[in-house]
Formats: C-alpha cells, structure tokens, sequence
C-alpha cells in the first residue's frame, strides 16, 4: 500500500499541471461535465488550471462543435486542449436522446448511442473510459449490457459518495448548480470525514452577468463554482480524474469493496 501511495504522488509530482500536496487515496473528489459546453473551456477550466485540478467532460460525440438546446458545444481543438492538459473526455452518448432511458430502443440503437460514440470521440484523438447516462438514468436494462461491453465506468446522478474503485458503471453523483453550493459543501464534508470518492455533476459555468438557463439544467455562475474549488481546496481534498484512479492505484484494492456505506 505505501508503494502504491508513493506511486501516485510521485506521479502527481511529475506532472506540472498536477498539485504537489500529498493525496489522501482513500479520499477524493472527480468534477465531471455534462454535454461539454464552452462555457466550461471558457469559464470552469482557467478556475481549475489555476489550482491545478483537472476534470473529467462528458461530450456528446455527434454535437462536437455544434451546439445542444441553443448552447454552444466545445469543438475539437478546445477539447484537445483539456486533454493535453490532462482532462478526460468521456461519452456522453452521439445525439443525447432524451429517451434512451426508455429501454423501448433496438440493440443497434443502443450500440449508435453508446458504442459508437465512443469510437467516434477515439477517432478524434481521445482514449475514452468513461460514459454519463442521460439525465443520469440508468433502468434500461439493454442499455447497462451495452454500456458494459466499451467503458470502465459510468455516471448516474444518484446521490451519494462511492467506494475508491477501478471499475464502476453505477457511480452516484451529486450535483452542482449555484443554488446547490451548501448541499455540495455537505458532501464535501461528509467524504472528508468518511473517506470515498465523491462526484460531482456539473453542466454550464457562465459568467456571474449571464442569465441561467433555469434550476433544472443544474448551471452555475462563475463565482459560485470558483466558490467550491476553493472550498475543495481548504480541504486539501484531492481532484482526480476518473483515469487517474486506475492509473494511480494499480492492484489497488480499496478497503469497502462491494459498496460503500452512504448513511
Ligand atoms: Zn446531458
């Protein structure tokens, strides 16, 4: 365990982007981006260089550069640029249909939407791990077989804190937004004492002048999300990506195994 340990923050070390602080391993925090707006390269990423954490964005492969429900999409050479500084990318489906979580699509419709997306973001340079239901939901029972068969995790958006893992297609999340800071604040808190790695679920970060979309597209202003790095940081939490947890914690075998209690 101790080598493991040493491992990690060696590489930490290594690597400019990354902080130097000495990591808990059984304590950490993902920030992960839904739909990949460039709202996120303009606003959430020089927040998080400057403090030298970097997050995990869930793209939808077939809106690269486009634009989702009016919102302004990242395109390629913006994602390139998270990437190359050690962001993750992961699939966030090819066309975001609402009604993927129907269970009522084909096999091949399903393949398109998750198997697929993959390769297409691993065409545009991208080594894909990771995938992010739609609207987190994940009862269709078709659609987990297919999620199995290309990634080593998936997010839902069901709250609660998970067990430091290699391998997860049912992580829990929290999400964020600027009304939401307190509750984040909590969980926060709550992996701090307790251990576990605890997601976070973010979508657009605008300025503080720009109007929100409304309370269920989970946004945030700039200063509210400014606001949780700097709490994430007094609590000398470290922020990882989800690639990071398997590259770092090679035979790595975390101690609640098998769930993780989030009473
Ligand atoms: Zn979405």
């Amino acid at each position: 365990m101790k080598l493991l340990v040493k491992k990690l923050r060696e590489s930490y070390i290594d690597s400019p982007a990354r902080t130097q602080r000495s990591i808990q391993i059984e304590t950490v925090i993902s920030l992960t981006f839904d739909d990949a707006y460039e709202s996120i390269y303009l606003n959430a990423y020089p927040s998080m260089k400057e403090r030298g954490f970097r997050g995990v964005v869930f793209a939808v492969a077939g809106l690269v550069g486009g634009y989702f429900e009016g919102h302004k999409i990242m395109n390629e050479k913006q994602l390139h640029e998270l990437y190359n500084n050690g962001w993750e990318i992961g699939s966030h489906t090819f066309s975001h249909p609402w009604s993927l979580t129907s269970g009522k699509y084909t096999m091949e419709q399903y393949a398109a939407e998750i198997t697929l997306s993959k390769h297409k973001l691993e065409k545009l340079g991208f080594d894909v791990i990771s995938f992010s239901y739609i609207h987190g939901f994940h009862s269709a029972k078709p659609m987990i077989e297919e999620v199995e068969k290309s990634y080593n995790y998936a997010r839902t958006s069901d709250q609660g804190i998970n067990a430091v893992c290699q391998s997860n297609l049912f992580l829990k999340s929290v999400v964020f937004a600027n009304d939401k800071l307190n509750d984040v604040k909590h969980w926060i808190d709550k992996v701090k004492s307790k251990g576990g790695w605890l997601v976070i679920t973010c979508h657009g970060i605008v300025p503080d002048s720009t109007p929100l979309p409304g309370p269920i597209y989970g946004w945030s202003h700039k200063t509210a999300f400014d606001r949780l790095l700097n709490y994430i940081e007094e609590k000398e939490i470290q922020v990882t990506t989800f690639r990071d947890l398997i590259e770092g914690i090679g035979d790595y075998k975390p101690a609640r195994a098998g769930g993780f209690n989030n009473s």
